[in-house]
């Protein structure tokens, strides 16, 4: 009796270290989504973005702040540190990415919403100028081009959709479960969950777990997942930095379960990697058109992810070259698995001109520029 426990235990241990299929083989993309940044709620301290920031950093992540631009001059943040943090954390690799203009309806005067009203249709003129005044903030302001939108009160139309493309935006985050262009031109990735608007110490433990849990059974079949905050630094839950502290646990606890499977990227830089992933997988086997797509952010400083899919192994060689044809760096020679990549290319030792990179795989090579500003 003794003997078959202990082998049935042994058994069980020999289980643990044989990982499962689906987590062995699939790359796990986290986003980190923080909506309505800044809130008008000044009473709760620190007003920083920088914990959270420095938490997720610490353990590889990248954050994506939904800025709403007129927060950027109202006089809660007239002494500029907010625009001193956003500007520190787009240089870090962080997203800054447009939430509408002020948050509140030109049509109804609430807030909650913007681009779509229940007391009627926002024009295309309108909307125009709302996304138009608002990117002009964040330009003015922080010096960020936003190529990713998310409407206040998660409300839009096809006519925002419209106005939006006309504006050059490529991305949309909405809470429409579809992760694919809604538009033309305009790819959309969803958010997945919300586990932190109002987190105490008594549900503390049981929301660690529900975004666990979820994460393993919707994240890990889709090969995606975002996490949603809502302008934690200002929530009730914001006190004692008990959603920072949530944030490190929930990471470390990824990280130990995924090891480098787990590849955090901002909003655009996943969406980008799945626009590219769909329409290979869209054009069917052996047609090869495109290996690689084109970096993110670009122009960048000092880094940029380059993103390639591999149809089939073999050896795989990325190079970075100068305008002059003079080789910069090596990023991969490898030997490599069919599948999808992602490479950080770090230029800080570098200075600003076109770069040229080349992929090459088998018979295959294709090359495309990127842009280094500093
Ligand atoms: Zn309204
Ligand atoms: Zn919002």
């Amino acid at each position: 009796m003794k003997i078959k426990s202990l082998i049935y235990f042994l058994y069980l241990l020999l289980l643990c270290f044989i990982p499962s299929k689906s987590v062995a083989q699939s790359k796990l993309v986290i986003v980190l989504r923080v909506d309505d940044v800044l809130s008008r709620n000044t009473e709760i301290l620190p007003r920083s973005i920088t914990p959270f920031q420095n938490a997720v950093e610490q353990r590889g992540g990248k954050v994506t702040w939904l800025v709403i631009p007129h927060r950027l001059i109202e006089s809660a943040n007239a002494d500029g540190s907010l625009v001193r943090e956003l500007k520190t954390t787009v240089s870090r690799g962080h997203e800054v990415a447009q939430h509408g203009y002020n948050h509140i309806c030109l049509v109804c005067g609430q807030s909650g919403h913007e681009m779509w009203c229940p007391t009627r249709p926002l024009l295309y003129s309108e909307q125009m100028q709302l996304i138009q005044s608002g990117r002009k903030l964040l330009q003015d302001s922080i010096g960020v081009t936003a190529a990713l939108f998310v409407s206040p009160g998660h409300n839009e139309d096809s006519t925002t959709y419209r106005a939006l493309t006309d504006n050059g935006f490529l991305w949309i985050s909405t809470t429409k479960s579809v992760r694919k262009d809604i538009f033309t031109g305009l790819y959309n990735l969803p958010s997945d969950a919300e586990y932190t608007w109002s987190m105490t110490d008594a549900n503390y433990r049981s929301q660690l777990e529900s975004a666990l849990n979820h994460i393993r059974a919707e994240g890990e079949p889709q090969g995606c997942y975002t996490l949603l905050f809502h302008d934690y630094f200002i929530r009730q839950a914001y006190a004692g930095g008990i959603v920072v502290r949530w944030i490190g646990e929930v990471m470390d606890s990824l990280n130990l379960r995924y090891g480098n499977r787990v590849q955090y990227m901002t909003l655009s830089g996943a969406a980008q990697y799945f626009k590219t992933v769909t329409s290979l997988s869209q054009s069917g086997p052996p047609v090869i058109q495109s290996l690689t797509s084109q970096n993110y952010p670009n122009p960048f400083n000092p880094t940029t992810t380059i993103s390639y899919a591999l149809p089939k192994a073999g050896n795989v060689m990325l190079k970075v070259y100068d305008a002059l044809g003079r080789e910069v760096s090596t990023l991969v020679n490898t030997h490599q698995e069919s599948g999808r990549y992602s490479v950080n290319f770090d230029a800080s030792k570098l200075s600003s001109g076109m770069y040229i990179y080349k992929l090459t795989s088998g018979s295959f090579s294709e090359v495309k520029k990127m842009m280094l500003v500093k």
